[in-house]
């Protein structure tokens, strides 16, 4: 198969083959757009590499083939000591990894063909700097040596002529920097830098398959869940240079702001710079709107590219160029990254504009990009001490201890510290930090720096350019404006204003929260409001599952309501068990005949009644599916040790321990090896006389308590952990019993469907014997999950979890994001089964998984009618439910 692609020969739609970088180049070169030539070779070569150690043995005739061609367009040849072809090796892999992987720039300079472009070019001080990137770059990517040698060394040479600043290094200072990496390459890897131009081709190309693999990379796709096989393509492209001089100079650009979405010119632009010195904040970038006037020609036309690029791309684009005496060149596109609140305005922008429909506009946001949007900002109201105002890059309000490390950034998280990472600039080792932080700050750098870009990724808060912050990371504090904050003191960050504020600000909730609680209306103003507002309002219309909520007490399922949800999918009794009844439980628990137990329940009884009327009420006219109690009954009983504890002091003191030895009896009675499959759900009810009747009287009486008031109670009763339809059939009777004698002794009518839920391996195989006895069922993936896998999850999430999603057994949690060829398996099975017995069988699912967009996803997928989660993942659910059916 073919390996080697010329840029005209792809297109836009062969990322996977070419990676995004390769295919957007082959797209803009096919739109005319100025690209310097090149070719890419596929990804499938890299597959090849990481697997056997070499490249595939025909590339290296496909690579000479299309180096012929690319020699001839440009009319130079690779190492033509007088004017030399330079190239540049690019990596890019499908989904984009920004700063991950490696480049190598300048390739084809050596000792002799340096004097020919200095000589070509006019211009010797830039041919230096070419050779000693070239050098540098070669030395860290491909010969695995410390950055620190280089930078040290330029460092130095600065110091020596009494400078700061790169551009006063002239070309004899270079060539001089030049001798010293080459001496420095020869000590650090025994052989010299080489000279033949292919030679370094080649090993650049075998360095960037290699970065596939680098820690960073790795550490990289598993917190944005990549796949870890995709391999890179790598991309040969001819050099333009923007360090000739200052008409010259690199810059990006993004066509919208990637923060806001606002339409208008972003972008930082540098002169006489090469490749990454945009981005790795080692001199000031002016802001883009600067290029008009520094080169109005290049500005004009890059204008015109960009929105040409956003019509093509009918979205954001994000642009690398550079300038070349003058002369513009493109050197990368892609469908830009955004923070969330950008991607739902720009998303509905491209409506109004025309570009796309409001189905389109859906697909583009998401249900996590939703979530982040709920979360609370600094309160405006508050006291703040303002330490500085930086550029805002990535959206979010933070606070925490200031850290100056991403070693003390993981340390402090590791002990449940909130921190915020304090840097000059980031770089991609800092990664682990910016993970384990709340937020980040850095001194330098725009929106488009490693920090900013990284973090907008992760929905991270970022403040970055805090350029009168002064970081001195060894003393390990910050100066600013004659103010000084020691590592550990706790700083504030606001990623939208990019305000640093000293000590821990007060949060406000955010107006999307405020839009979905009904205190701000659409229409109100706030642009961000009106773009959710239509997205979501638009995934109500399409969507096919309902969406409920987990919800105990009347004040949640009153907010959920106001949410959205349409109903309780899972109202768990225990919490009415707790506290002040504690006392009552016990005496259920402890009695010794049935008097004793009808005492106990009589307590219970009224108190639970409350309950429920209050929870019917605030969801008056929608469905609430009450769960009788499931957990084992030790729960409700103190700890065995403490009280064994308690009643041997008391025994050694000659007390009599009273109650207390009671208790310790039937805690020790109850004591279960394996309490999660032991006595609970629908067992307790079958062994626990009077227990399920005592809580359906209670819901039967308060459901006609209300009916009495003229209101709608739509109770269900949920019989918990059944794998049998003989199990489910016994409860049902009792259940009905005391339906038919309450309804009787009101003297009112209402339905009250009975079903169970599905989370037991056995139930879901059975599901079709279970529906004769179930009017709903309810898979209860969290079980489910613990009961198919065989993880308890209170333990294995927190002990060898960590290492199963490094060693690839799964990307992500089970209990998060539901299995679906196992766990997902069982639910469809249930599904299928129990609709065959029973046709209008309502299917829903409670559990983590209701509020997860994959899973939801999922559970469109397999037919189910609703999904429950908790009131504050509603929306997220709405969202995701309604771009499940696009
Ligand atoms: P990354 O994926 O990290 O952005 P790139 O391959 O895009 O890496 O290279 C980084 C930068 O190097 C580019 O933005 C551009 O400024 C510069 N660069 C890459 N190839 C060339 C080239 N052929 N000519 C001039 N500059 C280049
Ligand atoms: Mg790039
Ligand atoms: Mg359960």
């Amino acid at each position: 198969p073919k390996l080697v692609y010329d840029f005209a020969e792809g297109n836009k739609d062969m990322k996977e083959l070419l990676g995004g970088k390769g295919a957007n180049l082959a797209e803009m070169t096919n739109l005319g757009l100025p690209v310097p030539p090149g070719f890419t070779i596929s990804a499938d070569a890299c597959k090849v590499f990481l697997k056997t150690g070499s490249v595939p043995a025909e590339l290296a005739d496909e690579i000479d083939h299309h180096v012929a061609e690319l020699e001839q367009k440009m009319g130079k040849k690779l190492g033509q000591a007088d004017d030399p072809l330079l190239v540049s090796v690019r990596s890019g892999a499908a989904v984009s990894m920004p700063g991950m992987m490696e480049t190598v720039l300048n390739v084809g300079l050596n000792d002799d063909s340096v004097n020919g472009l200095a000589h070509h070019s006019g211009n010797p001080r830039f041919a230096w700097d070419a050779y000693r990137r070239l050098i540098q770059m070669f030395g860290k990517t491909v010969l695995g040596m410390e950055g620190d040698v280089f930078e040290d060394a330029i460092e130095a040479a600065k110091q020596a002529k009494g400078t700061k600043n790169d551009l006063d290094l002239d070309a004899n200072d270079l060539k001089a920097l030049v001798e010293n990496f080459k001496a420095a390459v020869h000590e650090h890897t025994g052989r010299e830098f080489p000279q033949e131009p292919r030679a370094q081709m080649d090993l650049a190309i075998e360095a960037v398959f290699g970065s596939w693999n680098s820690g960073r990379a790795i550490l990289y796709r598993r917190q944005e869940r990549i796949a870890t096989d995709l391999g890179t393509g790598v991309n040969i492209c001819s050099m333009v240079f923007g360090n000739l001089g200052m008409d010259s100079g690199t810059g990006v650009a993004f066509t919208r702001d990637p923060a806001s979405g606002q339409p208008g010119v972003y972008g930082d632009y540098l002169q006489n710079a090469q490749g990454e010195d945009v981005v790795a904040g080692i001199r000031n970038t002016v802001p883009l709107a600067d290029l008009e006037t520094i080169d109005k020609t290049s500005y004009d036309e890059l204008m015109a590219i960009m929105a040409k690029l956003e019509g093509h791309y009918r979205d954001l684009c994000d642009i690398e160029f550079t300038v070349e005496r003058g002369k513009l060149w493109m050197l990368q596109t892609r469908v830009g990254k955004r923070t969330a609140g950008a991607a739902f305005r720009i998303a509905t922008s491209l409506v109004d504009e025309g570009v796309i429909d409001i189905d389109e506009a859906l697909r583009r946001v998401n249900g996590a990009q939703l979530a982040q949007l709920m979360f609370p900002r600094f309160d405006s109201e508050a006291g703040k001490e303002l330490l500085t105002k930086a550029i805002g890059a990535s959206p979010g309000a933070a606070s925490g201890k200031v850290v100056f490390t991403s070693a003390a950034a993981v340390e402090a998280a590791g002990k449940g510290e909130k921190v915020i990472l304090v840097r000059r600039e980031t770089n991609p080792d800092d990664l682990h930090g910016m993970i384990a932080a709340q937020g980040v700050l850095t001194s330098r750098g725009g929106k488009t720096s490693h920090a900013a870009v990284v973090a907008r990724g992760m929905g991270k808060t970022c403040v970055c350019g805090a350029e009168d912050l002064d970081v001195n990371v060894s003393a390990g504090k910050i100066t600013v404006k004659g103010k000084t904050v020691e590592a550990g003191e706790v700083i504030s960050i606001d990623g939208t204003t990019g305000e640093v504020f000293l000590g821990e600000v007060p949060v406000v909730p955010s107006p999307v929260v405020e839009y979905f609680e009904g205190k701000l209306a659409a229409d109100s103003g706030d642009e961000l409001v009106a773009a959710v507002h239509r997205l979501i309002s638009h995934a109500d219309d399409v969507r096919r599952l309902d969406v409920r909520t987990n919800a105990d007490t009347g004040d949640d399922a009153a907010r959920a309501r106001r949410f959205g949800a349409q109903g309780i999918g899972l109202c768990r009794t225990e919490h009415m068990f707790l506290g002040e009844r504690r006392e009552a439980v016990e005496r259920l628990i402890l009695a010794e005949d049935a008097t004793e137990r009808d005492a106990a329940l009589a307590v219970l009884e009224p108190l639970q009644r409350g309950d429920f009327v209050e929870l019917l009420d605030a969801m008056d006219g929608l469905p609430v599916t009450i769960r009788l109690i499931d957990p084992p009954l030790h729960e409700f009983l103190p700890p065995l040790t403490e009280l064994a504890v308690k009643v041997a002091l008391a025994k050694e003191r000659g007390e009599d321990p009273g109650r207390d030895a009671t208790l310790l009896a039937a805690v020790e009675r109850l004591h279960e090896q394996n309490p999660m499959l032991g006595l609970r759900g629908v067992r307790l009810g079958l062994v626990i006389p009077g227990l399920f009747a005592m809580q359906v009287r209670a819901i039967a009486a308060a459901a006609a308590d209300l009916k009495k008031q003229g209101k709608d109670p739509r109770p269900e009763i949920m019989i918990p952990l059944v794998g049998a339809v003989q199990e489910l059939q016994l409860a049902r009777d009792e259940v009905e019993g005391v339906l038919r004698d309450i309804a009787e002794a009101e003297g009112v009518e209402w339905s009250t469907p009975i079903g169970t839920m599905i989370e037991l391996p056995r139930a879901a195989l059975t599901s079709d014997q279970i529906a004769e006895a179930a009017e709903f069922f309810s898979f209860g993936t969290n079980d489910l999950t613990q009961m198919t896998w065989g993880f308890s999850r209170d333990d294995v999430e927190g002990s060898f979890f960590s290492r199963y999603l490094e060693k690839g057994v799964f990307a992500v949690s089970p209990f998060e994001s539901i299995d679906r060829e196992g766990v997902g398996a069982l639910v469809r099975m249930g599904a299928e089964r129990g609709r065959s017995t029973r046709p209008d069988l309502k299917l829903g699912v409670c559990g983590e998984h209701g509020g997860d967009p994959d899973s939801i996803h999922f559970f469109h997928e397999v037919g189910l009618d609703y999904v429950s989660c908790s009131p504050f993942r509603i929306p997220v659910a709405r969202l995701e439910a309604g771009r499940a059916t696009l």
